[in-house]
């Protein structure tokens, strides 16, 4: 899932000082399992923001609202007609939410509320982990079901380097080296060979933002449905 963490409340506070009618938009999905952007934390940032524009001695209406996914337009339609009556929307959502949102509403203003991290695994309650860098070849097949590039400190696709300490990675001894977790991990599932396999660097030049996915079977079976 998408792990993001929600910004300093001045930050936020400060971003919509000119508003005097906002919507607070929440996300239910990624972002709520993570506790950055739910309801819950809609709740607690439009009860932050009615408080401090009352120490303020400001007028400011705040309203709230949570969606269930932020980067759907399915769910972010029914809410639009309210978002337009406000004079700025403050996303819960990632970065992606944030930016479908600023789309569908461009006369209204929508400003993050959360600094989106990265994709990961909740490890135990309250840590996440980052475990891909969607570097869009993947190599998960050979490694044993782990990332080298997101788990590696330094994203080696061939290792380990020369760095590695009993079973630790030099850059953090809290840190274990992605390589010997991947040498493991290949140990156990009698594929030890695969480690002796070089990968060839990523080709992270031939990478043109924004990557676009184009589903070839969904577009056909769409237009035969149109043309009957
Ligand atoms: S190799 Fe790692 S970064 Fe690349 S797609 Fe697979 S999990 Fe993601
Ligand atoms: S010690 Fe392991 S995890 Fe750390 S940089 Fe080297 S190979 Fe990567």
């Amino acid at each position: 899932m998408i792990v993001g963490e929600r910004k300093p409340f001045d930050e936020i506070k400060e971003m919509v000082q000119d508003h005097k009618k906002i919507m607070i938009l929440g996300c239910g999905t990624c972002v709520a399992v993570c506790m950055a952007g739910g309801e819950k934390e809609v709740e607690l940032l439009a009860a932050q923001m009615r408080l401090a524009a009352k120490l303020d001695g400001k007028n400011v209406e705040v309203m709230e609202d949570t969606v269930t996914r932020q980067c759907d337009r399915e769910y972010i339609e029914p809410i639009l007609e309210k978002a337009r009556e406000c004079d700025a929307v403050i996303s819960m959502a990632c970065g992606v939410g944030v930016q479908l949102l600023s789309d569908l509403i461009e006369e209204i203003p929508v400003y993050p509320a959360l600094n989106t991290r990265f994709i990961g695994t909740n490890e135990v309650e309250g840590v996440w982990l980052e475990r891909c860098m969607m570097c869009g070849d993947c190599v998960l097949g050979k490694t044993g079901g782990i990332c080298p590039i997101a788990m590696c400190a330094k994203g080696l696709v061939n290792g380990p380097c020369g760095g590695t300490n009993k079973g630790k990675c030099e850059v953090s001894n809290e840190k274990d080296c992605a390589w010997t977790l991947i040498y493991r991990r290949l140990e156990k599932q009698g594929k030890l060979d695969n480690i002796r396999e070089i990968f060839p660097p990523k080709k992270y030049g031939l990478h043109v933002n924004p990557i676009r996915q184009v589903n070839e079977a969904y577009l056909h079976a769409e237009m035969e449905e149109h043309h009957g």
